[in-house]
């Protein structure tokens, strides 16, 4: 078995799926990990009789399904296929949709509420099934081939009107395609409003497809086989230790120092780490350094965002397990005025809650400065915004101050302090039509023996991407250090 030695910086997802595959091709690995335990943002944890999920509201599979099969999280894992991504509530008006697996009916039901519109919702409707003829391929985009492309390419040509039309960012397409206010108003809570709207035919393709599921057991089960499969694997990990400084001598990663100044020797290093902290930070900005800088002034990152849960003595069994609740009275989070919030009722696994009871989740976007600079008033604020947020929920959930039994607030500092997100972006890059299609790469270019991944290399984030992403750079390593890569299996000679 070869000894080079590979140090991932992060034990996210990306790390997690970066360390397995290097496994299987024969490599050392270390990860180290700022956080007290492994995950990343893809995290859940135990409050009394209560589990707080802190990330997978849905899972998306279609093609990425054999990279969690490769992972060994499939067939481990069980999957709950979804029927309705998510539902749709105005509560100022009372109009309810709920996105289904269904498209016809999806389509019916949205012709119902805006028949001026029956064109647009067809052709949405018909191109979220065109999209999915087109087979996104798992391999690294920086390996393939003039061929590899050219069959891509052909592959697209059904979906090619699709994909011209709905290229826009979602606020323009809704602006200038949609014409009932209500469905514009709809489509712009769903998206970030500089998402291609493509993404949402993506999603919508996948949900009637029957691609969009969410594990059974929830995020800890789904964290825990990754964590489980590494280990498996060999792999080795520290955590509660923050990587201060790539070491790099003669234009080659060397090894890390870590906070408390022990240095660390490899033969390759890894960084999953936010692309600010990555290139700025620890390896000082010299390489891309300015790429960086540009970056970081002309695209936007996720909003940082509170998400509030409470743990309540009621199931709520009828109410929809995803609940974007829009023009809800005025509200203030954390210097921010919202009228909207996306809800999650933990009533759909019965990991979360004791019988009887579910979890809600309020999940709001929010200031990074406003949190960051609290002071000794930082834990006040928490318990004064679940307040607020109880009775912003309370019309939706009858009942619901005296049923809470447990609160429980995360702030963009809790992102940080468990995650190192930057800045509180949980999710690294908004999905601007630039973002995605600049490509990022996982090298930097004039440094050899460094790699890149995870969702700040892949605008948009998300758990399949992240996964993708550890395994996209260690078929980059593969190449590099002249190794077979060996997706399942073990190549150890
Ligand atoms: C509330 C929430 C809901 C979400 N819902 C969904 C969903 O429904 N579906 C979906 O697909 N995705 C969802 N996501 C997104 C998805 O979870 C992430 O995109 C994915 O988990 C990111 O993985 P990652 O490994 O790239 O990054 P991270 O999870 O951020 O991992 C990076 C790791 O590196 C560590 N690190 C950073 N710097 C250092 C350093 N200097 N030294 C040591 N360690 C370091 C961090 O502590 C962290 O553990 C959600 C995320 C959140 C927060």
């Amino acid at each position: 078995m070869s000894d080079r030695h590979l140090i991932i910086i992060g034990g996210g997802l990306a790390g997690l799926s970066a360390g397995c595959y290097a496994r299987r091709a024969g490599f050392r690995t270390t990860i180290v990990e700022h956080n007290l335990a492994l995950g990343g943002v893809c995290a859940a944890w135990h409050r009394g009789p209560y589990l707080v999920d802190g990330c997978i509201h849905w899972l998306t599979g279609g093609a990425f399904q054999q990279v969690y099969e490769e992972l060994d999280i499939l067939p481990a894992v069980k999957l709950n296929v979804l029927d309705t991504w998510v539902t749709y509530r105005d509560a100022s008006t009372g109009f309810e949709v709920a996105l289904t697996r269904d498209l016809d009916a999806l389509a019916r039901r949205l012709t119902d509420a805006a028949p001026e519109d029956a064109a647009e919702i067809a052709r949405m409707r018909d191109g979220a099934r065109a999209l999915l003829a087109m087979h996104p391929s798992i391999d690294s985009p920086e390996l393939a081939t003039v061929g590899d492309t050219m069959s891509q390419l052909w592959e697209m040509r059904g979906a090619l009107g699709s994909l011209v039309h709905f290229r826009k960012p979602m606020g323009r397409w809704a602006a200038e395609h949609v014409r009932s206010a209500q469905l514009r108003r709809m489509f712009a809570q769903l998206m970030p409003e500089s998402t291609p709207a493509l993404f949402l035919l993506l999603v919508l393709g996948y949900l009637g497809e029957g691609y969009l599921s969410r594990p059974v057991g929830g995020t800890e089960a789904f964290r825990d086989a990754l964590v489980h499969a590494y280990r498996s694997l060999g792999g080795e990990s520290m955590v509660h230790s923050t990587v201060d400084e790539v070491v790099v001598r003669g234009d080659r990663a060397r090894g890390v120092r870590l906070a408390d100044g022990t240095i660390m020797d490899a033969d390759l290093v890894l960084s999953t780490s936010s692309g600010p902290e990555t290139v700025l930070r620890l390896l000082g900005g010299r390489y891309e350094g300015d790429a960086m800088r540009k970056r970081m002034a002309a695209w936007t990152t996720f909003d940082p965002i509170v998400l509030a849960s409470f743990g309540v003595a009621a199931p709520f069994a009828e109410t929809p397990s995803l609940l974007e609740l829009d023009r809800v009275p005025p509200f203030e989070v954390g210097g921010r005025r919202n009228d909207s919030l996306m809800v999650r009722v933990c009533n759909d696994d019965p990991c979360f809650a004791p019988v009887g009871h579910t979890v809600i989740q309020a999940l709001v976007p929010t200031d990074y400065e406003w949190w960051a600079t609290r002071g000794a008033r930082y834990n006040d604020e928490k318990d004064v915004l679940a307040e607020r947020l109880v009775g912003v929920l309370a019309p939706h959930f009858p009942g619901l101050a005296d049923l809470v039994r447990l609160t429980d607030v995360a702030t963009p500092l809790t992102y940080w302090h468990t995650a190192r997100s930057w800045r509180g972006a949980f999710e690294g890059w908004q999905p601007s039509g630039e973002a995605i299609f600049a490509r990022l790469h996982k090298r930097l270019s004039g440094l050899d023996g460094f790699y890149m991944a995870g969702q700040w290399v892949e605008p948009g984030g998300g758990v399949p991407t992240a996964v993708m992403s550890g395994r996209h750079a260690v078929q980059l390593m593969c190449r590099d250090e002249g190794r077979v890569f060996t997706p399942t299996g073990m190549n150890w000679n």
